[in-house]
């Protein structure tokens, strides 16, 4: 007999692999963070001898979902900005939050994200933090990211202005300021599979021309991969015909910045040209819908995206924006979207989603030669559904049924790096219960503090948990 650490026996496997195969009545053989064997439970069973099997019998097991853009510390902000236009959102709730949130604060709260994410079957997640105020807040977030098992990748805003656009001014720094704070970080977190820290730009608006220009230098210097919000709504254009007298992505294309090792998250307002620039510089796209619904900002073009063969992958965005960090949900609304803009059905199908939710991210990340699908050799990420339930039943296409049909009550297990983080819905490496219970607390009295929660019209008092 072989030795193994974990074998998960009797799953019907959606693999995700290049036919899209689906395998009824299969085992995974797991060694260390790697997946070993995929076969017929009846013949890989007795092969194995494995610390931990789990029989997952009327279950289906699924690549683990990537969420290509969060900003984690806005759990905080939950139920703050609802019903709000976007310019008050970010002066009323998310930049006095950032600014006040402390390291101890900013961990709690990541980590309650992470839960979230957990258990909506996420094993990745791209983290956007604003501007970290001190060293400390870095730090902890990317701490939080680190313990809560998944495999994160950290980013905090580069801001140096924007004053006439609306960003307040103790969340502009100079440039130089930002760039060394990122060059200690990759020397303190140098980049692994596991956890690396990219360079983000809020918006074009938010940086100077000297500031792209500087970010870009250090991008390439160091070989280190960009985000940026990129018209997430009409400001962005607005702003660019105001500075630079033409449209934002093809000035961002006049200096350099469109290349493959950028990700542009939301790109509501991208028209044909800049979908052609896109394709041309192999930019990667973050397609975020139900931020984009939740802020009013419109409907992005997917299906245009997706047809010049751009790379795209799903994000649940911070959940100031959102309300959760469901990426089940999320799959739905992705493709409800777009069939509601297109008033046809038939432009995208569960299939599509699920690849966006996993392949594409993986090829967001550049790891898709090692996430993505659950394929021997590739790194045990992934998640597994209990269908039975009176919400999902009946199951004629399991990929279907995860889009449409599913919440994340019917996720029961989830495995990044060959860790398992959550069986049975119980998260096995850290106390939840402790951990809502203080983002409860924290998130009221920081709320308290910076105001955040000053358009929040509350007739009661005390706190509900
Ligand atoms: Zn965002």
């Amino acid at each position: 007999m072989k030795k193994a650490d974990i074998l998960l026996t009797h799953g019907l496997i959606v693999t995700q692999d290049k036919d899209r195969s689906v395998l009824p009545d299969h085992s995974i053989v797991i060694i260390g963070n790697r997946i070993q064997a995929i076969g017929p439970s009846s013949d890989i069973d007795g092969q194995y001898e494995a610390e931990k099997i789990i029989d997952l019998s009327g279950k289906i097991i699924f690549p683990g979902l990537i969420n290509t853009h969060d900003h984690l510390f806005q759990v905080a902000t939950k139920g703050l900005g609802e019903d709000m236009a976007v310019q008050d959102w970010v002066t009323v709730v998310t930049a006095p939050t950032a600014a006040n949130i402390t390291p101890d604060e900013i961990y709690t709260i990541c980590l309650s994200g992470c839960l979230e994410l957990i258990h909506s079957g996420v094993t990745s997640v791209i983290d956007m933090n604003y501007m970290a105020y001190t060293f400390g807040l870095h730090d902890e977030n990317i701490h939080a990211l680190v313990d809560s098992g998944l495999r994160g990748r950290y980013t905090s805003i580069i801001s140096d202005y924007g004053l006439q656009y609306g960003i307040p001014e103790y969340l502009i720094r100079p440039t130089d300021w930002f760039i060394n704070q990122y060059a200690q970080l990759i020397e303190k977190y140098p980049p692994t599979e596991r956890l690396a820290v990219w360079v983000a730009i809020g918006a074009p608006w938010t940086v100077s021309g000297e500031g792209l220009d500087k970010a870009l230098d250090f991008s390439k210097r160091t070989g280190t991969p960009m985000v940026m919000h990129i018209g997430e709504n009409w400001v962005d254009n607005h702003c660019s015909i105001d500075r630079f007298g033409m449209n934002s992505v093809p000035y961002l294309e006049k200096i350099g910045f469109l290349r493959p090792e950028l990700l542009a998250i939301h790109c509501v307002t991208l028209d044909d040209e800049d979908i052609k620039l896109f394709a041309k510089h192999d930019v990667k796209v973050s397609y975020n819908p139900v931020s984009n619904m939740y802020l009013g900002n419109g409907i992005p073009p997917m299906m245009k995206i997706q047809e010049a063969g751009l790379t795209i992958g799903l994000g649940v965005d911070g959940a100031g924006s959102n309300n959760s960090q469901d990426m089940i949900e999320t799959m739905k609304v992705a493709a409800l979207l777009q069939k509601v803009a297109a008033r046809d059905a038939s432009v995208v199908n569960a299939q599509q989603i699920l690849d966006w939710a996993t392949l594409g991210g993986a090829k967001t990340l550049g790891l898709e030669d090692q996430i993505g699908s659950i394929e021997v050799g590739k790194q045990a990420d992934l998640f597994v559904i209990a269908p039975n339930s009176a919400k999902v039943v009946p199951i004629h296409d399991p990929v279907a049924t995860l889009v449409y049909s599913c919440g994340q009550e019917n996720v029961v297990m989830t495995i990044a790096n060959g860790v398992i983080l959550m069986q049975d819905g119980v998260i096995q490496h850290l106390d939840e219960e402790k951990i809502i219970q203080q983002c409860q607390e924290i998130s009221l009295a920081l709320a308290e503090r910076c105001g955040s929660n000053s358009k929040v019209k509350r007739s009661w008092k005390g706190n509900a948990l």
